[in-house]
């Protein structure tokens, strides 16, 4: 047999051949903070996980234990998820949130980021985000080559999207397809929108035919009650996301859920499309156990209501330590983060080599070994002094028994088994004001 000559010189196997739109592109902010602070927490240093952004507390015992249960599911199973499973994802949202879909209206994904991915993937228009918004949407826009127009918002108004900001940029060019991805309760900020506010928001997205992503990954973490959802304002162009990453603690098991109007189901058919030439079906035992997550119940239900209320107190002492020390924050809603704001602070803090949210984040850790992340990652300008914190570095299981058992959840309760991230904060305002 001939040996097999090519003609011509391969391509080189290098760097330079990376599609454009992924060169330079760094890893996710939210991981690289969480990688670096367990790198100087390995070399011994005290260091208070404020960065990433995951639930600290425990995934309800009776849903571990349908995952145990479920441990020999092995088949592939359909793209789209499985069928008991999406039928349990529509009575959740019908019974948390009055939002009427049906189960051939719901996609399961691995992760509702990545179902976002697919959507922007499937959805050739100009993404359009408020700033500051979640870390990784127009990352992910970057990565598939679609234009990004970060929509401004101010402090004054809680850093929420206005109507008016909305209309003027879409009448600017009326007629182009895009997408809106609005998150409330809010990733960075902990703020939410009213149902007013929503419905407003919903006629000017009428108005335009602009696809809306409504990110609900934390509405069932929201403080005080149930959050509102433009879907009830604009359900013909709105598909809702979620997932078990933040209400059920269970982000390591990448199970997100889209549901979408039937208007949309060209759009859904895409995104199996695309699911079923890539990941095919999400992990088989995550989504038997998801099952019993979305099905709920009185003990869920409990489960739920300590977690919300552990959260809002402790969201709120965070808040006023740090008003206290001059930063301005909006309301906390729900979720798990602050977005606090040291304008007032920036003489002292330029005198220290601060000089915007960079340089803000690095010497607070380096001070104080309080780990966060900048306002530029989240779309803010680099000069303004913003931060997101993550309140969630404490043990999260021994918290939620304290509050099974009884024990009331005040101030002196998140004092008592929230302490590090109650010192944490401490930290950040004896620094600011020192
Ligand atoms: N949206 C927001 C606002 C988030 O904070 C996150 C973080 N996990 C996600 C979406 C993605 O969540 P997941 O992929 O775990 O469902
Ligand atoms: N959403 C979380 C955060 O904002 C982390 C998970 C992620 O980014 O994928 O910190």
């Amino acid at each position: 047999m001939k040996p097999f000559i090519p003609h011509s010189k391969p391509a080189p196997l290098t760097a330079p051949n990376l599609n454009p739109n992924v060169m330079g592109l760094p890893p996710s902010a939210t991981l690289a903070i969480n990688d670096l602070s367990d790198e100087l927490l390995a070399q011994g240093q005290r260091i208070f996980k404020l960065g990433l952004g995951q639930s600290p507390f425990p995934v309800p015992a009776s849903v571990v234990e349908a995952l145990r249960r479920s441990a020999h599911e092995k088949d592939y199973l359909p793209v789209r998820g499985l069928r008991p499973l999406r039928e349990a994802v529509a009575e959740f949202l019908q019974r948390r949130h009055g939002i009427q879909r049906a189960r051939r209206q719901v996609l399961v994904g691995p992760g509702s980021k990545e179902l976002i991915f697919i959507t922007q993937l499937a959805y050739a228009g100009e993404l359009l985000v408020p700033s500051p918004s979640w870390v990784s949407y127009a990352p992910q826009a970057r990565i598939i080559g679609r234009r990004v127009t970060w929509l401004p918002t101010t402090l004054k108004d809680g850093w929420k999207l206005l109507p008016e900001t909305l209309e003027q940029h879409c009448a600017s060019s009326p007629g182009l397809p895009r997408l809106l991805i609005l998150n409330s309760p809010n990733n960075p900020t902990g703020s939410s929108f009213s149902d007013a506010e929503l419905a407003a928001l919903a006629a000017v997205a009428r108005r335009h035919q602009l696809l809306v992503i409504s990110d609900e990954i934390y509405a069932d973490l929201h403080h005080e009650g149930p959050s509102a959802s433009i879907s009830h304002h604009y359900p013909e162009g709105t598909v809702v996301s979620t997932g078990l990453s933040k209400w059920c603690g269970a982000g390591g098991w990448r199970l997100g859920v889209f549901s979408f109007p039937e208007e949309l189901e060209w759009l859904c058919a895409a995104m199996a499309a695309i699911a079923s030439e890539t990941y095919t079906s999400v992990s088989a035992p995550v989504q038997f156990a998801a099952i019993e997550a979305f099905r709920g119940g009185p003990g869920i239900e409990r489960y739920l209501h300590l977690c919300r209320s552990i959260l809002g107190v402790l969201g709120r002492l965070g808040a006023t330590t740090l008003r206290q020390a001059g930063c301005s924050l909006p309301r906390v809603d729900g979720g798990f983060y602050l977005f606090p704001e040291f304008g007032a602070a920036a003489e002292r803090l330029g005198g220290r080599g601060v000089v915007d949210s960079s340089t803000l984040a690095e010497q607070l850790l380096q001070d104080t070994g309080v780990a966060t992340l900048p306002g530029s990652v989240f779309g803010r300008p680099s000069s303004e002094l913003t931060l997101r914190l993550s309140y969630v570095n404490f043990d999260g299981a021994s918290a939620l028994a304290a509050a099974e058992a009884g024990e009331t959840i005040d101030e002196a309760f998140v004092r008592r088994y929230c302490p590090d991230t109650v010192e944490a904060i401490e930290r950040i305002a004896t620094w600011v004001t020192g």
